[in-house]
């Protein structure tokens, strides 16, 4: 029996970030534009070392640590100036949002007043990094606190840059203008793993949920929107993120059990569970919808073999596997069990058993000479011949003999074991065993 049974199908170990994603998505203008403004960066800091001025770019470790008033500007005065009348402002927002994209920037909307009477509807937008980091405060009896800092290993992306653009509604729709034209930060080279530019729209965010749903990994995920999107800047974290909430909310206030029943009910497995005296399931059967029909056809040769290992819950799992006429294997039945004892395998075949045409009982049941199965085999198929595993046989022989052989005379032995092994029939077994 040349199958292998996973410890648990329920326990995935979550993979780690794609190193070969890269980040070739800017456009080659936008890049052209970047590598200009970088070199800007790196001779006027040239410059100022040869001015002896000690407030050097070379010295710039983070945003709270040299005066803003040192770092050069950055002029996108020309990058927002348009004629074009917007007629939503969604559409006006994407539009801001994709032209600072593409330079560099994320841009924020800073507020809005759209619907205060007697007033022209207006929004003020800026860039990310305005305004300052505040601490964490509380209230205590209507007085603010301040709460013991917090521990951060990364600085503040604040830098009280005074960019703005402000976008006023007329007849026509929005129009918008630069109010403040300066970034007084460079602008990103790269904005993947970037918390907010990686932000999905309503529409990726349900094709993330819906490919998670068919079992598609988020790596492939992340290549389908990057693919749709080729602007798409979000990280696999992200695709994590998404799943794992979707899968908290359809969770929502169900125990692991219970949504793994209803789970089982709603793709019409057949199952059955058994419970301790404080009511947890301590056993739980589970057979395929197609099983049934399966079993019914081909009942003659079933295999069985419960892993060594237990899951999380310290559950074994066992598989039952049948075998078509064509030498092909299908799944008929799993179950997660509490121990390996008698009387659960004998509970487990007595389920199995009542799936069966009571007329077409397994004839040959394979094990791996695990002896509390083969006597529940014994009390629940008393006609059964029980075979063992010739691939478990195999790795015994391997592990207990090896040794007794030196390379030569291993050779010899183990081309005569095969012989045994493999014989067709019990004449061409008996002829074979002396040799
Ligand atoms: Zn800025």
């Amino acid at each position: 029996m040349e199958t292998s049974i996973a410890s648990s199908p329920s326990i995935h170990k979550q993979e780690i970030g794609d190193p070969s994603i890269h980040h070739d998505l800017e456009s080659e203008d936008c890049a052209m534009e970047v590598e200009k403004q970088v070199t800007n960066v790196v001779v006027t800091e040239q410059k100022s070392q040869q001015e002896g001025d000690t407030s050097t770019l070379g010295s710039y470790v983070g945003p709270l640590t040299i005066p803003t008033s040192t770092r050069p500007p950055y002029d996108c005065t020309k990058h927002f100036t348009t004629e074009t009348v917007f007629p939503s402002d969604e559409a006006l927002v994407d539009w801001i949002r994709c032209t600072g994209k593409q330079h560099g920037f994320i841009i924020v909307i800073m507020g809005s007043e759209k619907c205060i009477k007697n007033r022209t509807p207006r929004m003020r937008f800026s860039c990310e990094r305005s305004g300052k980091y505040r601490p964490f405060v509380k209230k205590v009896d209507g007085k603010e606190v301040a709460v013991k800092k917090r521990v951060r290993s990364t600085g503040t992306k604040k830098c009280e840059c005074p960019f703005e653009l402000k976008a006023v509604k007329g007849n026509d729709g929005w129009t918008v203008s630069v109010h403040n034209d300066t970034h007084n930060h460079p602008p990103a080279v790269y904005l993947e793993g970037h918390s907010y530019a990686g932000r999905l729209s309503a529409e990726q965010t349900s094709t993330v949920v819906d490919l998670s749903v068919a079992l598609v990994k988020p790596r492939e995920i992340l290549t389908h929107l990057k693919v749709q999107d080729p602007e798409n800047v979000m990280c696999i974290k992200t695709a994590y993120i998404v799943r794992n909430k979707y899968r908290v909310i359809e969770k929502a206030g169900k125990s692991q059990m219970q949504h793994l029943l209803d789970r089982l009910e709603k793709y019409q497995y057949v199952h059955w569970t058994r419970g301790n005296e404080t009511e947890n399931v301590t056993e739980l059967f589970w057979s395929p919808p197609s099983a049934g029909e399966m079993l019914h056809a081909f009942p003659r040769v079933l295999m069985m073999d419960c892993t060594y290992k237990t899951n999380k819950y310290r559950l074994h799992l066992l598989q039952i596997v049948g075998v078509t006429s064509t030498e092909m294997t299908f799944c008929a039945a799993f179950a997660f069990m509490e121990c390996e004892k008698t009387e659960n395998y004998t509970w487990f075949l007595e389920k199995l058993k009542g799936m069966m045409d009571p007329n077409a009982l397994p004839s040959v049941i394979v094990t791996d000479r695990e002896l509390a199965l083969m006597n529940a085999i014994t009390n629940v198929f008393p006609h059964a011949t029980n075979l063992l595993c010739r691939w478990h046989i195999g790795k015994n022989v391997l592990a207990k003999c090896r040794k007794m052989f030196d390379d030569k005379m291993w050779e010899e032995f183990i081309c005569s074991w095969g012989l045994v092994v493999f014989s067709a029939n019990v004449a061409q077994y008996e002829e074979r065993k002396w040799l």
